[in-house]
């Protein structure tokens, strides 16, 4: 009936960017983006409030805690977490639209997205953004020092388990610098 033909097995069409909060992966995602326009990324559903200049759509879907139980119950995501008090997902049928066409999908999710993509998908790559070091990673976490001492070390504590998270990925990448990093994935994304 005219269908794409499903990639070769073991073909990797589907890369999952993950690693700890703070390593910078929006920030890689953007620039690959801006560089290379025709990778699509998924636009997640989120409960968290946009951001300034943030719009529905765009960097996320915004919906309320209705809408996402709704979301849930109807089995339109392919994974979702809970992070710092909201919820995040990423919508199941877009992804497999693309897959279904042959083209390449890029998801930029949290780590415990990214073991459920692992679950629900085998054949997805896992990539792990790391640190260049756990001092860059702690002074980018720490900031300008204005948290309590307590939140930091809750921080801290997090992100050291976090960390080990790596060894489960098929890839690590180092955030040395944002332009190597995207270049890199965008290498990964291609290779068939
Ligand atoms: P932020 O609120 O800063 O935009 O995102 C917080 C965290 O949620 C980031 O680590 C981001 O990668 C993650 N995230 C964004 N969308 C999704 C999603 O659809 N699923 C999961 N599991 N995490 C997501």
């Amino acid at each position: 009936r005219g269908e794409t033909p499903a990639p070769p097995v073991g073909t990797p069409r589907l890369t999952v960017l993950s690693g700890p909060s703070g390593v910078g992966k929006s920030t890689v995602v953007a620039h690959l983006r801006k560089a290379h326009p025709e990778v699509w990324l998924s636009v997640s559903a989120t409960t968290r409030r946009p951001r300034p200049g943030e719009q529905h759509g765009v960097q996320y879907f915004f919906v309320d805690d209705e809408e996402f139980d709704k979301l849930i119950a109807n089995g339109e995501l392919l994974e979702w977490a809970q992070f710092a008090g909201n919820r995040y997902g990423t919508p199941r049928r877009a992804v497999l639209e693309h897959l279904e066409r042959g083209e390449p999908v890029l998801l930029e999710i949290d780590l415990q997205g990214a073991r459920l993509v692992r679950e629900a998908m085998p054949e997805a790559r896992l990539v792990f953004l790391a640190p260049p070091s756990w001092e860059e990673l702690v002074r980018r976490l720490t900031g300008r020092g204005t948290e309590a001492p307590d939140v930091v070390e809750r921080r801290l504590e997090a992100a050291r388990t976090e960390l080990a998270a790596e060894e489960e990925f098929d890839t690590t990448l180092v955030n040395t610098s944002v332009e190597e990093v995207s270049a890199e994935l965008l290498a990964l994304m291609s290779i068939d």
